[in-house]
């Protein structure tokens, strides 16, 4: 096996995905040089929704000041831009998904310096529409999910949510209609019912743009006598 791979490499030599140089043998993927140009979020940021604020001296945004969202606490590693951006898009839009181990691995080295999602006990991936999935063949936040359950050696549960209806991207609607876009737009899976009852979840996704996707699956699994849930994302827009 080994031996085939070295002679693929030999002929298809592997090239970071972001800036084409050829990749030295300790590399994977991306190049440590792009790998270390990766923004990533500081504090202080919102305690509940993850987005940065202004100063250290207030805990909430303004958004979470008015309202308490079903998704209890969420971070993102990367604002959208750069590197993250160019990642997110290989991995959405180019089938790259080998770039799933990148940003997962950032998002587990960011779960674990935070001792709250030591409470999850079930990881679930955002779904995709099934139309969506087929076009694309993969949900880009499943694949994200198992790179998390392999090495927080936490279950990932990828049908426990259906997305039943399927709805515009996110991204193409002003923020205002966010919210009623996905409303009702997720059911919890009967059959899976009893691997999430009154467990703590860990909801993963890709993009958080208003935070809308998230708090809706959030709002469904809570119906669905989940205990709490927690959001991770790649990227915050
Ligand atoms: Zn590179
Ligand atoms: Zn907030």
């Amino acid at each position: 096996m080994h031996l085939l791979k070295d002679l693929i490499d030999l002929i298809l030599p592997p090239v970071c995905y972001i800036c084409k140089r050829r990749l030295k043998s300790e590399e994977n993927i991306i190049c440590n040089d792009c790998y270390s140009r990766i923004r990533l979020l500081s504090p202080p940021y919102c305690e509940r929704c993850g987005r940065p604020l202004p100063t250290p001296d207030i805990k909430v945004c303004n958004t979470c000041i008015i309202e308490r969202h079903p998704c209890s606490y969420i971070r993102g590693i990367s604002p959208y831009d750069g590197i993250a951006e160019h990642l997110i898009i290989l991995l959405k839009y180019n089938g790259k998904i080998g770039t799933a181990k990148i940003l997962g691995r950032l998002m587990i080295q960011a779960i674990l310096k935070e001792e709250i999602y030591r409470n999850c006990n079930v990881i679930l991936p955002v779904p995709l529409h099934t139309t969506r999935t087929r076009e694309r063949g993969y949900n880009q936040a499943e694949l994200l999910g198992k790179e998390l359950s392999v090495e927080l050696n936490i279950p990932l549960v990828s049908d426990a949510l259906i997305r039943v209806r399927a709805t515009p991207s996110q991204t193409k609607l002003p923020s205002e209609e966010r919210a009623t876009n996905v409303k009702d737009a997720f059911v919890v899976n009967k059959q899976r019912i009893e691997l999430i009852k009154d467990k703590t979840v860990l909801l993963v996704d890709d993009v958080l743009t208003t935070g809308a996707t998230l708090n809706e699956c959030a709002r469904t699994l809570l119906k669905g006598d989940v205990k709490e849930v927690l959001g991770i994302v790649s990227v915050i827009a």
